[in-house]
């Protein structure tokens, strides 16, 4: 079995169709060219006919037995539908083979995106490039490739046989055919650029359905169905119009090659016709080149279906080449976990400047602070201040435009990406649950978890009397994004999921903002309690959180304000003091938290109380 994986292509961006689609088809080209040799039999063993037929007319004139010729005539006819059937098959597996590399190909790239790439995209339209438009890989590999060479040949083999049968007649046939080939050059791009439009219709008929049904919750409280409605509908009506503009383009085409035919068949009657009344022919000549005009049909019909094919294909290359085109990680292997016993790692931003875009304005300005190793380290700040991004930046989703970035004191672009993040768990902002069961969600970031290392991530994020009480435990299904569970639970499932990982570095965003104050404090102890063998970083929404933390780090639209505990900075940080004394103190009120907070100075006593 050749790899399915095509050859990099030398300069994508410039590349044209053909070349991309030889670097599909390389992998497969044995193959290819074993189906497309069977094809090419089994028209020869047609081409064969007409003279065997020639001859049997001859042998009937002169009064020869029959028998022998009209026993080749059968063979032929049977070694033609044997080999035909044989050639379509291989044809058809290698062009399976040509889609199923595609796909691959692509979804591994995919896979590995930058993010940066991935927030320009639609996944819906990336879905559909991945389904739909590799499909259409299959059809452009056996009709256009192979139908261009086997119909060329063919057609270049009937033209040489009828010009040793009569080259008057074969001068004919060549003046319609050159006709009808200037007609079909001139519609042939307009099914490439309808085809082009259809597919990116299908794109955005996928990006839109993806957007709808990923939200389905919010449309329907939006009452905003009909509209969603619309907007799906127009995007398959788009490609209904330009496919059914594509349909008409290649049927005029096919038309045509037909239609040239026809004029090509009654021409060479009437021209043939004459030639025989003038004896410049016999009439077994005449049958026969009038059955090669006939063999004729084929191939051309062939090389024209092979062309317009090619136009469907090609537009469906350069979009699956605009998605191989997107940048994206390098592939490594996955790098092993940490285990047991790793030290916990040091985190340092120096002078980091960072913007999601060119296009956009800086979100980090020179951020700086270090986090030495264990220890809870907790960022606060308001909101749009930069915090999920210096996670982001940790787990290199994002390089800096400026500064540096290291763990445990070497540079992020020195590691490489897998080993860097098998040192990291990470609990996201939202929490993201992915559809499946419970176990594959905790496993995700932790395959070889054994049983006892999953209960006890259970026990410790509470998870246990949940599943206790689901019917089918661990392996009860949670349905697409976690929707059979309650936020509260995605958010413990997700920090389960990070622990089992056993992390260096512990890296939790507003990661229990959903929880209720008793399953909060159990999930405060744990994460302190984690801290003394990890470093943790948190950014931290409750008060309760922060007062636990070693250190604490505020930042304010994209930079580091001021870095101290809780006592330090209520006393010398107006943001912080604000902040806790307003957003953090409604949450919370913890009798464990080491520094109590000032409680506002009694008023003097009211006029109205003296009285
Ligand atoms: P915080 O977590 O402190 O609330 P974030 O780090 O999430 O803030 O975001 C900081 C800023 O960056 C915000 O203004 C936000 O709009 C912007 N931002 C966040 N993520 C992206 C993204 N993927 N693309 C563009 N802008 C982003
Ligand atoms: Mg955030």
């Amino acid at each position: 079995m050749p790899s399915s994986q095509p050859s990099q292509p030398p300069d994508p961006a410039t590349t044209p169709p053909w070349r991309l689609l030889l670097a599909y088809v390389r992998p497969h080209r044995w193959t290819l060219l074993l189906g497309a040799v069977l094809s090419l039999l089994t028209g020869a063993a047609g081409l064969a006919l007409p003279l065997v037929a020639r001859s049997l007319i001859d042998d009937l004139g002169h009064d020869r037995a029959i028998a022998g010729t009209l026993l080749i005539m059968s063979g032929l006819v049977v070694a033609n539908a044997a080999i035909g059937a044989l050639g379509s098959y291989v044809l058809r597996y290698t062009a399976e083979s040509v889609v199923l590399g595609a796909r691959r190909g692509l979804v591994s790239h995919l896979l590995r995106l930058r993010i940066a790439a991935v927030d320009r995209s639609e996944p819906g339209d990336l879905m559909a490039r991945i389904t739909s438009d590799t499909t259409l890989l299959r059809e452009v590999t056996t009709d256009s490739l192979v139908g261009l060479g086997t119909g060329g040949l063919t057609l270049v083999a009937t033209l040489a046989l009828m010009g040793f049968v009569d080259p008057v007649l074969t001068a004919v046939t060549l003046g319609v055919v050159v006709c009808a080939g200037t007609v079909i050059g001139v519609i042939v791009p307009r099914i490439n650029r309808a085809s082009r439009r259809a597919q990116d219709a299908v794109g955005a008929m996928g990006a839109s359905l993806e957007r709808t049904l990923g939200a389905l919750r919010t449309i329907k409280a939006s009452g905003a169905e009909h509209r969603e409605e619309r907007a799906v509908h127009a995007a398959a009506e788009e490609s209904w119009r330009q496919s059914v503009r594509a349909a008409k383009w290649s049927a005029l085409a096919g038309n045509t090659a037909g239609l040239s035919m026809q004029i090509a068949f009654i021409t060479v009657l009437a021209v043939g016709g004459a030639r025989v009344a003038t004896g410049a022919v016999d009439i077994g000549t005449l049958v026969a080149f009038l059955l090669y005009v006939f063999y004729l049909m084929a191939p051309i019909q062939q090389v024209v279906g092979a062309v317009a094919q090619y136009q469907t294909g090609s537009a469906a290359l350069a979009r699956i080449e605009e998605a191989r085109l997107l940048p994206a990680e390098p592939a490594a292997e996955p790098a092993p976990l940490p285990g047991p016993g790793a030290e916990p790692a040091s985190v340092a931003f120096e002078d980091v400047r960072f913007r999601y875009a060119d296009d956009l304005p800086y979100v980090h300005h020179g951020v700086t602070f270090t986090v030495p190793p264990r220890g809870m380290t907790a960022f606060v700040g308001p909101s749009g201040a930069g915090k999920t991004t210096v996670f982001s930046l940790i787990e290199r989703f994002y390089d800096p435009d400026g500064g540096t970035i290291a763990l445990d004191g070497r540079d992020l672009t020195e590691w490489e990406v897998s080993t860097l993040r098998s040192a990291i768990g990470y609990v996201e902002q939202d929490a993201p649950v992915l559809s499946g069961s419970l176990r594959d969600n905790l496993l995700l970031g932790n395959p070889d978890a054994d049983e006892d290392e999953l209960l006890r991530a259970l026990k410790t994020t509470r998870l246990d009397t949940l599943v206790d009480r689901l019917p089918k435990g661990v392996d009860t299904l949670v349905g697409h994004r976690g929707t059979k569970l309650s936020g509260g639970e995605r958010q413990r499932v997700a920090i389960a999921r990070a622990l089992l990982r056993r992390p260096r570095l512990l890296l939790l965003d507003e990661a229990t903002s959903q929880l209720d104050a008793v399953n909060e404090a159990v999930l405060r102890d744990t994460v302190t309690d984690v801290a003394r063998t990890t470093t943790v970083l948190v950014v931290a929404h409750r008060l309760s959180t922060v007062t636990m933390a070693d250190r604490i780090v505020v930042m304010d639209a994209g930079q580091v304000r001021a870095v101290g505990t809780h006592r330090e900075l209520v006393a010398g940080d107006p943001l912080y003091a604000e902040l806790a004394a307003t957003q953090f103190l409604a949450a919370d009120d913890d009798t464990r938290t080491p520094e109590p907070e000032p409680e506002p100075q009694p008023e003097p006593a009211t006029a109205a109380e003296s009285i």
